[in-house]
């Protein structure tokens, strides 16, 4: 396989103007990802700083109504700032460390991944600048707020869409504007190569876990492990330990939006085409000329119209299975696991308790399904509310 292909899928296609960063950050990591140092120093920050290892709790009410497999949940919703995102951002700001660098950017949607960048920037002493679109901006000002409590400034992105999308693109056109000092902490397993792998290898930390949290309770392996799909950072996480073991099944849970037979969604295995951007050779979703299509989820963290190439490769040679949940469904799951287990999941989070929900019943009783719990909700409880018509000021 060529450096930096999963399949036919990633590549390096990147501007000139990019090439000597990348080139720098592929030498970099090269360098230190099998140095022991910097894997001792990157321990201890998951332990003492993002708090790690993270549970792996046995859902007891919930397998006994589903009535099939057992059900664990990962609980990354435990986790410093709330989500998976603190374990790629450790990484690669220690990493951008080694190199030098004083100053990160970084893309946000929701607000997770900047929230989560601009956390760590302040406990490094690391100047910190935020690209997130205009109206992102305006659905999340809690998490601006928050970002420039934590010292970062933030930059409200007015191109196209106004949204995620947009956010990546500006913030690669800012690094081509300052490389020297600046490291781009890029948020789930996409872009250029070195990105999609070396995310995933910071991310592989919750497979790990897994594996040895489910062989210390159950003395064998899962049977399917699932995860939701934005970019595909805390799936491939979950997945990555796995790979070389057939018996575990691995499923990816798309944002199906209003459903994948309308123009309101963000299901792009099930829904994309090949094409390339941001740096990648993946599946995108299109429209017939090839452009961008805009999509749409009720979970911002979902609202990307590509995924990570080497979910692409997995698909592509059948390793992993991609279904789509729409936005009702996740809502229903969102409640379901708040009120059956007293954990209130990320709605992105909700949109893998969905389908496992369908499936667990199908299963027997000494099957054993892992979910990986990406994030906590509470930043979408209002939005919740809001989709069920109901004030939260009465
Ligand atoms: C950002 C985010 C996601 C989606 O990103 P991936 O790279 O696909 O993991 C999912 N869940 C939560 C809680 C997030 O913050």
């Amino acid at each position: 396989m060529n450096k930096g292909r999963f399949g036919i899928h990633g590549g390096q296609y990147i501007p000139e103007t990019l090439m000597n960063a990348i080139m720098e950050l592929e030498e970099a990591y090269d360098k230190y990802k099998d140095d022991p140092e910097f894997n001792r120093e990157l321990t201890e920050l998951y332990n003492e700083y993002a708090g790690r290892p993270s549970r792996l709790y046995f859902a007891k009410r919930m397998t006994e109504d589903l009535g099939g497999a057992k059900i664990y949940l990962k609980r990354e919703d435990l986790n410093h700032t709330g989500s998976h995102k603190i374990n790629n951002v450790l990484g690669q700001m220690l990493l951008a460390k080694k190199m030098g660098k004083t100053r990160v950017i970084a893309e946000t949607g929701a607000g997770q991944h900047g929230v989560a960048t601009a956390t760590v920037a302040a406990m490094m002493g690391m100047e910190c600048e935020i690209f997130m679109g205009k109206m992102d901006c305006e659905r999340q000002a809690l998490n601006v707020y928050r970002m420039k409590l934590l010292g970062a400034k933030v930059h409200p992105v007015e191109e196209g869409t106004k949204s995620l999308k947009d956010a990546v693109s500006a913030t690669f056109r800012e690094w081509t504007r300052r490389i020297d000092d600046t490291h781009y902490v890029l948020g789930s397993v996409m872009g250029p190569y070195p990105f999609p792998g070396m995310v995933r290898d910071f991310q592989a930390v919750i497979s790990r876990e897994i594996k040895q949290q489910i062989m210390e309770k159950e003395g064998k392996l899962p049977d399917v492990v699932m995860a939701c799909v934005g970019g595909g950072s805390n799936a491939m996480g979950a997945f990555y330990h796995f790979i070389e073991e057939p018996s575990v099944k691995l499923i990816g849970c798309e944002a199906a939006g209003r459903g994948i037979d309308t123009f309101e969604t963000a299901a792009t295995i099930n829904t994309g085409k090949i094409g390339i951007f941001h740096g990648m050779k993946s599946y995108f979703c299109q429209d017939e000329y090839g452009q961008i299509a805009p999509v749409y989820s009720i979970s911002a963290g979902l609202d990307y119209p590509g995924i990570g190439p080497e979910h692409a490769y997995l698909h592509d040679s059948g390793r992993a299975q991609y279904v789509a949940v729409t936005d009702d469904e996740a809502v229903d799951a969102f409640e379901y696991l708040s009120k059956i287990e007293g954990v209130i999941p990320a709605i992105e989070s909700a949109h893998a308790v969905a389908y496992a929900k369908k499936l667990a019943p199908t299963m027997d009783k000494d099957q054993i399904i892992v979910i990986n719990i990406s994030g906590r909700g509470d930043k979408d409880v209002a939005a919740i509310a809001r989709y069920r018509g109901e004030d939260l000021y009465e």
